[in-house]
């Protein structure tokens, strides 16, 4: 059978990417032999193509794609809508091409990070969390825990205008929550927080074994650290909070989340969560 459904990955760099390897399973899965999922690579600026890229899906009659660093925020200007929640986070990680030919951005970051931790049996809405980070997952999954019901956000950033930012653009939306401010250091100042979140970029393999925090930071045994990084699967950060025994949770499970939803939107059918994991977990 040929193939006749093409679905993207826009990014730079993608070759490394284990999305691919996840959806092409997932497509496996479901008996869907005329779907294939690619790596689209679109160069950062200065000799950005992501206009020609975005608006060469539907030229190219291409189903879907998503859309990963640094393309997120970009993309939206060439797009003929955004679904609430994309519009509300102000980024999109996937597009699909309805059947007139529009193409609509979606993003399933924050709601792929929720049913990473509904797996893992942890209900948010009562929680006190801390955001680490205020970048564009920061940003998704702030979003994704105050529309779940959680009323009490720390956002600790390096460049503390950043996370004032998320937070002025969700508390009239969200006016009983609670949504703080401050910098990295200022976590020290959070010890009764039930689940902390690392959304920066340090712990990467790029980043050695440095922590978003100080090591003289310490957690207790009733608190989660999730980190939203997968790869490598323990960084430094849950190394540590692990050695306190804090219960650490890494992002895998969000990915396979996020990338399951996409799946959905673009099939219309229930992804094969199982399977992608499993592909995902290979990839790395
Ligand atoms: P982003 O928008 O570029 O944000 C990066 C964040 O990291 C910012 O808050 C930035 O702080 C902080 N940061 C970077 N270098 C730092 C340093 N040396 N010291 C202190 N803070 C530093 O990136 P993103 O899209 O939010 O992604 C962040 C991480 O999440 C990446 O590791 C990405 O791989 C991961 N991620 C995982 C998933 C998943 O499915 N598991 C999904 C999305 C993203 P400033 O604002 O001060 O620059």
């Amino acid at each position: 059978m040929g193939i006749k459904n093409i679905v993207g990955l826009i990014g730079w760099p993608v070759s490394h990417s284990v999305s691919p390897g996840m959806q092409n399973r997932a497509f496996l899965e479901l008996g869907c032999h005329d779907w294939l999922y690619v790596p689209m690579p679109v160069a950062t600026s200065p000799n950005s193509r992501i206009k020609e890229a975005v608006l060469g899906l539907r030229a190219l009659g291409i189903v879907g794609a998503n859309v990963t660093v640094p393309h997120k925020e970009a993309v939206l200007p060439y797009l003929d809508d955004l679904s609430d929640m994309a519009k509300a986070i102000g980024a999109v990680n996937t597009i699909a091409i309805d059947n007139e030919g529009r193409l609509i951005g979606h993003n399933t970051d924050g709601l792929g990070f929720i049913s990473d931790l509904v797996e893992h049996d942890v209900d948010p809405k009562g929680m006190q969390v801390v955001v680490l980070g205020a970048g564009g997952s920061a940003r998704a999954i702030t979003y994704a825990l105050l529309s779940h019901g959680c009323q009490n956000i720390t956002i600790l950033n390096r460049t503390k205008s950043k996370a004032n930012d998320i937070a002025f653009s969700f508390r009239d939306s969200f006016k009983n929550a609670i949504i703080k401010t401050d910098t990295l250091a200022a976590i020290k100042d959070t010890p009764s927080a039930d689940l902390i979140i690392n959304t920066t970029s340090i712990g990467l393999k790029s980043t050695g074994d440095q922590m978003p925090v100080d090591k003289d930071v310490h957690f207790t045994k009733s608190q989660i650290v999730y980190d939203l990084i997968y790869n490598p699967k323990m960084t430094t950060f849950l190394k540590h909070a692990a050695k306190d025994g804090a219960r650490t949770i890494n992002g895998l499970g969000m990915l396979v989340h996020q990338g399951a939803l996409a799946f959905a939107i673009w099939t219309k059918q229930k992804a094969p969560v199982a399977a992608m994991k499993e592909a995902a977990l290979a990839a790395l």
